[in-house]
């Protein structure tokens, strides 16, 4: 009798993943098997061959000092091993009521009352019911919600009518709630964005229920970044109509573009804020929308009435409302400097490769540095059908996980990737155009 062939733990689980499972955004017809990973640790992850990849987009922007950082993998032990979730309609817990105080007191001044939910889309979803239901409680019908062109906020309906228009939203399109966009305001230093919000408001102000913005980089749209002078105008214009202004910090919170939050690097402080992603630093999922105290007065009330209809099974899960808390403790000063590290680097790095060709509108903010391809026929940032393909396969295949946006190469490290990491996938980057150029 012939022994049965010994299949590597790698093959079995390339294989058994091809016929059972259903990735995000591919087309499983002809998308090559997705690699395993068998194991993570800092800012490297390594397959079952025990080959190391650099991670150099932190995972998808969630890992935030590192993975499988022993601080949060603890906490969210100790606390497994206490009581793992209740139902937050019927009960509260330390780990929420210990993080929304300890939020309140990092958050731009005024973001105190904080409802969780499970993800980043969640977040933006509950902030837009929440800014609509605010205005029927207050007896005014403000229906309108304005955004920006090629913003991102999400998969769930709300989040895509929210967001810019795309190949993404297209066979969704005729769901959608109205939504009022406004020009990009990566756009033209954003003049064009200020002045038709102006006008909508002057015009239309008291319809309109909020306006949501990323501030300061619109991820999804190719690591777009905008500037705090445009940020602080809309946040203006907002105060002056009494409209609400809400913040989708899902990627930007927490270092990202530097300082804590967006909104503070802005200088401004929204109505409402939400904040995903990075929260639990990268371990598990969870989302939290944090209002001000006089948004949540509106929903107070003798009767049942005004109630905030939303929420969750998994709202404020314990296990990750205490990786947020341990996340929250390495944010020090020892990380804020690593951060500031990581942007020099970026900076000295993109630096040199400005001088290729291909390299156009080169960009850092924070630990953010992102450049758009010159390609052939023009490109465009944000498109949404990779022309550079072909970088993410060179990286993968030289041990570093990059994955551009249509024609935008970006690195997005965990905070721990030493300066030696981080120069070596800028190099790596460099070898690539070199290669193709
Ligand atoms: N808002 C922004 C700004 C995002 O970048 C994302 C995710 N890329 C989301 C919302 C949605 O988050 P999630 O994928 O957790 O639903």
């Amino acid at each position: 009798m012939t022994e049965p062939a010994v299949v590597p733990l790698h093959d079995e689980l390339r294989a058994i993943d091809a016929a059972r499972i259903w990735h995000p955004y591919t087309q499983h017809q002809s998308a090559e098997p997705r690699l395993p990973i068998a194991r993570a640790v800092g800012a490297c992850l390594y397959d079952h061959l025990n080959n190391r990849y650099l991670d150099a987009i932190s995972s998808g922007w969630v890992t935030l000092h590192g993975h499988a950082h022993p601080t949060i993998a603890s906490a969210i032990a100790e606390q497994a091993h206490c009581f793992e979730h209740v139902s937050f309609a019927a009960f509260t817990h330390e780990p929420a009521v210990r993080l929304a105080e300890q939020l309140a007191t990092i958050l731009p001044a005024g973001l105190t009352r904080a409802f969780f939910s499970d993800n980043g889309s969640t977040a933006v979803e509950v902030a837009l019911k929440m800014a609509l239901q605010y205005w029927t409680n207050r007896g005014e019908t403000r229906r309108l919600i304005v955004g920006l062109d090629n913003a991102y906020h999400g998969e769930s309906f709300g989040a895509m009518a929210a967001s810019g228009r795309g190949a993404y939203t297209a066979p969704f399109v005729e769901h959608f709630f109205k939504v009022v966009r406004l020009p990009d305001p990566a756009m033209d230093g954003g003049e064009r964005t200020v002045a038709k919000l102006q006008r909508l408001l002057e015009r239309r102000g008291k319809n309109v229920a909020a306006v949501i913005v990323e501030p300061l980089l619109m991820g999804r749209a190719g690591m777009r970044v905008w500037e705090g002078k445009t940020v602080r105008a809309i946040r203006q214009l907002t105060k002056e109509h009494g409209v609400l202004l809400i913040a989708d910090e899902a990627l930007t919170a927490f270092g990202r573009t530097g300082p804590l939050f967006a909104s503070g690097g802005a200088e401004i402080s929204p109505d409402i804020i939400c904040l995903s992603k990075g929260l639990t630093g990268g371990f598990l999922p969870l989302g939290v929308t944090v209002a001000r105290e006089e948004i949540h007065a509106a929903f107070l009330d003798d009767g049942a009435g005004k109630r905030f209809l939303h929420g969750h099974s998994y709202m404020a899960n314990p296990l990750a409302c205490a990786a947020a808390r341990a996340s929250l403790t390495l944010l020090d000063e020892e990380s804020a400097g690593r951060r500031a590290g990581i942007e020099e680097v970026h900076r000295g790095k993109i630096a040199e490769l400005t001088s290729h060709p291909m390299v156009k509108s080169p960009r850092v903010l924070g630990t953010l540095a992102a450049f758009d391809l010159a390609v052939p026929d023009g490109g465009a940032a944000g498109r949404e059908e990779p022309s550079a393909p072909s970088l993410e396969e060179f990286a993968l295949k030289h041990g570093v996980l990059l994955r551009p946006i249509g024609d935008v190469v970006y690195v997005l490290p965990p905070y721990c990737m030493s300066p030696g990491d981080l120069a070596e996938v800028w190099s790596l980057i460099g070898m690539w155009l070199e290669v193709r150029g």
